[in-house]
């Protein structure tokens, strides 16, 4: 068999590896590629024939491991694309969002009139795909169940293990009968953490001869020294109580919005705080939680007990979702403490931005910030203590409060991805392939795995080793 890592190679997004048996062409994960720098080719043309390719497997929905597929079947894909059914759902959305973005920067452009030359995602006024090419990759996906063996063909077999990252986050494990030897390779996608609200732990996977595994946490240790709970109590108590202010969470509407929502619920129908008004002003979160709410089954086994006890994870009475862009406006209006979580994460357009616009120079406002914003973003430039910012074309001081925790981040850390390795059984693992992550992070991790005898390899793209 044939390995060859032509995404996410010395790098966090754009996952993209080929897998070969004889003939057959395997690609797991086709994500976009948003490194800073890198031109839209990096996402537009494929480093081979997509018409070549005979099957996807996407390990999860998240855009950097998902958002090239409407690109491959524009180029000239004819397979399916398999994965988990929370997966096919959430998919959708993001790729359905993807095209939006697309089609803002688009107009973003028109309107500049020409004064950007270069767009990561745009080139000669062409969108990189339309909703058409997300509908196609709807037709194409088929979802399979979590750890159920599924032949591929008489040599491949694909088992779905869950990584806990994401509501239908799995790696994909495959045994192979290469040439008469069986042969065993797994590509971890994204491992999550521990107990982190909604999900399920990541389950460890069987024997596995090669592993394809990311490193983006590789060298860092998540805090530990107070939980989730206790910090949002703290934050919401200095915000909303000692105060009469208003705390705004930037939160990604997919996946890190639903388990906020969990979290806080438990905090108010515990009665720990006071009925404090929590608006969830994102349509794309409103619908993402009714994917969570149809997957139920999925969900972690704290989250079952709550609904039991409780009813709706996502429901308690202080909360309201927020549809209307004049709802969105009103918020502003009122006047009572209250806490706001919107999108976009990083604080790169969607309705946050008018959120800050009206509150970031209110000495009675909080910002908490509960995921990694990349350099260059609105978020960064705040969390790196800019006294001014430019919002919607304006110059505003910063008196807001601004803070920060890591506690929701999605990733497992260093000792986790470590765990995660070590766990696979008999000894099995004869090679690990490091992505998905900075080169220090991968250098750190594979200093630990060598010192535990593994084999290990930070790969350059579109390098191919014969397995
Ligand atoms: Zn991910």
């Amino acid at each position: 068999m044939k390995l060859t890592i032509w995404g996410a190679a010395e790098q966090v997004t754009g996952s993209m590896h080929l897998l070969e048996v004889d003939n057959y062409r395997i690609l797991v994960d086709c994500g976009l590629n948003y490194e800073g720098g890198i031109e839209l080719s990096a996402n537009e043309n494929f480093p081979f024939s997509p018409a070549d390719i005979d099957l996807v497997v996407l390990t999860h929905a998240h855009i950097d491991h998902s958002g090239n597929i409407p690109t491959l079947i524009k180029n000239g894909f004819m397979g399916q694309v398999l994965c988990t059914y929370p997966t096919a759902d959430l998919v959708q959305l993001l790729l359905s969002d993807s095209v939006n973005i697309f089609m803002r920067k688009q107009q973003e452009k028109k309107r500049s009139r020409g004064k950007f030359k270069k767009n990561r995602f745009i080139n000669h006024n062409q969108p990189l795909y339309l909703q058409k090419h997300v509908n196609d990759t709807a037709e194409r996906t088929v979802a399979i169940a979590f750890n159920k063996p599924f032949k591929i063909n008489k040599d491949i077999t694909l088992r779905l293990v869950a990584t806990g990252h994401l509501l239908g986050a799995a790696a994909a494990h495959f045994t192979l009968n290469d040439q008469g030897t069986e042969k065993t390779i797994a590509f971890t996608g994204d491992i999550g953490r521990k107990n982190y609200p909604v999900l399920n732990d990541a389950e460890y996977l069987p024997e596995t001869n090669y592993l394809v595994c990311e490193s983006t946490y590789g060298g860092r240790f998540h805090t530990t020294t107070d939980t989730l709970q206790n910090t949002l109590i703290k934050v919401i108590t200095e915000a909303c109580i000692d105060q009469p202010g208003r705390l705004i969470i930037p939160a990604f509407s997919v996946g890190r919005t639903q388990s906020l929502v969990f979290s806080l619920n438990n905090i108010f129908s515990t009665g720990l705080l006071p009925p404090i008004p929590v608006f969830v002003d994102s349509p794309m979160a409103t619908t993402a939680t009714e994917v969570y709410r149809k997957h139920h089954k999925y969900v972690s086994n704290e989250a079952k007990s709550f609904y039991k006890q409780h009813g709706n994870e996502y429901e308690f009475e202080n909360l309201n979702y927020v549809k209307e862009l004049k709802e969105s406006k009103e918020i502003s209006n009122h006047f009572e403490p209250c806490i706001i979580i919107s999108s976009a994460g990083m604080l790169e357009g969607g309705r946050i931005q008018d959120h800050l616009f009206r509150n970031i120079e209110n000495f009675y406002a909080t910002l908490l910030f509960i995921g990694f914003c990349a350099k260059g973003t609105l978020g960064h430039k705040l969390l790196r203590g800019d006294s001014f910012v430019n919002i919607k074309g304006k110059e505003l001081s910063v008196m807001a409060t601004i803070k920060k925790t890591d506690l929701l981040s999605g990733h497992g850390d260093h000792s986790d991805i470590m765990e995660y390795v070590t766990k696979i059984p008999n000894r099995s693992l004869k090679r690990v392939f490091l992505v998905h992550g900075e080169p220090e992070s991968m250098e750190a991790l594979k200093v630990n795995m060598e010192l535990n005898k593994l084999e290990v390899t930070i790969p350059q793209k579109g390098v191919c080793f014969e397995l």
